[in-house]
C-alpha cells in the first residue's frame, strides 16, 4: 500500500518534488498537497513577465490539471495548513480537517518583508510575491499613476518595469550605492542603472525611507534625508522571509530558516523541508535552482537513492528590464583573487570573471550571459582552469569552435 506522504505548499519546490518523485517510483507514496494559494502551481519567476504583459497568468502553470489527475496526486487548494502534530504524524488544515502522514514536506517559501515604518498599512502599500498582487499592482498603474517601488534588488526592479511598461511613473528607492548590490559588482550596477533609466524608471540611490504618507491612501514617500516623492502607490521589494512559523510552532528547529540535514530531515523524524523556507548549512537561499537541487536531492533520498543534498552555488541568471544578467559565486572577489575583465560598454557587454589560485569562484556576465551555464559548472566543479585561462573570458571554447 502507498505511504501517505502530505507536502504543504503548493509552490515551485513543491511541483518539482512531486515530479520526481512520480518518476523515480510512481505509487510507492499517496501523495496530498496542501497549498494556500487557490490555484494550481505556478512558475513564480515568471510573475514579471506577467506584470510586463508579456505572458498570460495562465501561461505561467507548472503543470496541466491533468498531470496531477493521471499521478494520482490529490491537491487540496485554497487551503491553509494551520497545525502540524510531529509526535501523533497529522497535519490540520484551516477548514479543521486532519490528514495524516507517513512522511511531510514543508515547502511554504517566503513571505515578503514589510519595514516597520509608519504608512505601511495603509491602501496602495503592495508586496510582490503572488498572482493577486499582480491585480493590486495593474489597479494602481495607469498612465498617470506615480508608483514608488522601494527596493533596487531584483523584485523591485522587475516590478518598476512592469508598471513602467504598463504605463506608470516609476521611481525606484534603493537604500545602497549600487543596485543588485549582492548580484552585481559596480560597474554592473552602473550599467544596470542606466539600462533601466532608458526605460524611463528614476532611480534613486541611497535613498533610506522614513515613512509612507497619506491621509486614508498612499500619497507620497518621505525619505530620512527630508525628501518627498509623490506616490499613488508603493511597491515594497526589500525582501523576503521564509515562512517558519507553521515549523516553529510545531516544535521543529528554526534559525532564519527550517533548519535541515544533508537529507533535507528537519529536526523532527520522518518531516522534512525543502525550497525558500530552508536553511541548510547556515545558508537560506532565495532562488528557485537551490529549491529544485534540494527536491531532486529528498526525491532521491525518500525512493531510497542515496544523494545527500551538500548546499548550492547561487547562480542568479536573469533578466532584468530586458536586459540579460548572470551573476554566480563570489562576485566581490576576497583577497588573493584574481579577476578578468572584458568590457564593451558600446555594445552593453561586461564580463568579470574571479579566479582563486587556478579555480574559477565566481562570474558576473552583464548583455550577453551565454555563457553563463558553463562558468556556473566551472565554478561548481572547482575544476582547475590554468589551460583556458587566457581565453577564459570569451566563453567555452568549442562554442567558439563551431562558430568559426
Ligand atoms: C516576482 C518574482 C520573480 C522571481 N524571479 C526569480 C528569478 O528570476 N530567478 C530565481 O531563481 N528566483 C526568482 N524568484 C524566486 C522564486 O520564485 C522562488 O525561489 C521559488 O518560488 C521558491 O519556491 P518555493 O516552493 O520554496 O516557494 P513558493 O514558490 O513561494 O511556494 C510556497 C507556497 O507555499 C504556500 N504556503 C505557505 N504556507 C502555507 C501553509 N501553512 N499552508 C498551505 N500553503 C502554504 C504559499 O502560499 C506558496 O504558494 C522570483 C520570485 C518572485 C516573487
Amino acid at each position: 500500500m502507498s505511504e501517505p506522504l502530505v507536502i504543504i505548499g503548493n509552490g515551485m519546490a513543491a511541483a518539482r518534488l512531486a515530479d520526481e518523485l512520480s518518476s523515480r517510483a510512481l505509487g510507492r507514496y499517496a501523495v496530498a498537497i496542501i497549498g494556500e494559494e487557490p490555484r494550481l502551481a505556478y512558475n513564480r519567476v515568471l510573475l514579471s513577465s506577467v506584470l510586463a504583459g508579456e505572458v498570460a497568468s495562465s501561461d505561467i502553470e507548472l503543470k496541466p490539471t491533468k498531470w496531477w489527475l493521471d499521478r494520482g496526486i490529490t491537491l487540496r487548494y485554497g487551503c491553509r495548513a494551520t497545525t502540524i502534530d510531529p509526535a501523533a504524524h497529522t497535519v490540520t488544515l484551516a477548514d479543521g480537517q486532519s490528514l495524516s502522514f507517513s512522511k511531510l514536506v514543508l515547502a511554504t517559501g517566503s513571505q515578503p518583508i514589510k519595514p516597520a515604518l509608519p504608512g505601511m498599512t495603509l491602501p496602495g502599500v503592495i508586496t510582490f510575491r503572488e498572482i493577486n498582487d499582480i491585480w493590486a499592482m495593474w489597479h494602481r498603474a495607469g498612465t498617470d499613476d506615480r508608483v514608488v517601488v522601494i527596493g533596487g534588488g531584483l523584485l523591485g526592479l522587475e516590478a518598476a518595469y512592469g508598471l513602467a511598461k504598463a504605463g506608470a511613473r516609476v521611481t525606484v528607492l534603493h537604500l545602497m550605492d549600487r543596485l543588485m548590490e549582492r548580484q552585481l559588482d559596480a560597474r554592473a550596477a552602473a550599467m544596470l542603472q542606466r539600462a533601466v533609466e532608458a526605460k524611463g524608471i528614476e532611480i534613486i540611490l541611497n535613498a533610506d525611507t522614513a515613512e509612507i504618507s497619506g491621509a486614508g491612501r498612499v500619497e507620497g514617500v518621505r525619505l530620512k534625508d527630508g525628501r518627498t516623492i509623490t506616490a499613488d502607490a508603493v511597491v515594497v521589494a526589500i525582501g523576503i522571509r521564509p515562512s517558519v512559523d507553521l515549523a516553529r510552532s510545531a516544535g521543529i528547529a528554526v534559525n532564519r530558516g527550517i533548519v535541515v540535514d544533508d537529507t533535507l530531515q528537519t529536526s523532527a523524524r520522518g518531516i522534512y523541508a525543502i525550497g525558500e523556507c530552508v536553511e541548510h548549512r547556515n545558508i537560506v537561499y532565495g532562488l528557485v535552482e537551490p529549491a529544485y537541487e534540494q527536491a531532486r536531492a529528498l526525491a532521491a533520498h525518500l525512493t531510497g537513492g542515496a544523494a545527500p543534498y551538500g548546499g548550492s552555488v547561487l547562480a542568479t541568471n536573469l533578466k532584468v528590464s530586458g536586459v540579460n544578467v548572470f551573476s554566480a559565486g563570489d562576485i566581490l572577489g576576497a583577497e588573493n583573487t584574481e579577476e578578468i575583465v572584458l568590457s564593451d560598454p558600446g555594445a552593453g557587454i561586461y564580463k568579470k570573471l574571479v579566479l582563486a589560485g587556478d579555480r574559477l569562484v565566481g562570474a558576473v556576465l552583464f548583455g550577453d550571459t551565454a555563457d553563463g551555464a558553463w562558468y556556473l559548472d566551472l565554478i561548481r566543479s572547482a575544476q582547475p582552469v590554468d589551460q583556458l585561462h587566457d581565453d577564459l573570458a570569451f566563453g567555452r571554447p568549442c562554442t567558439k569552435a563551431i562558430a568559426a
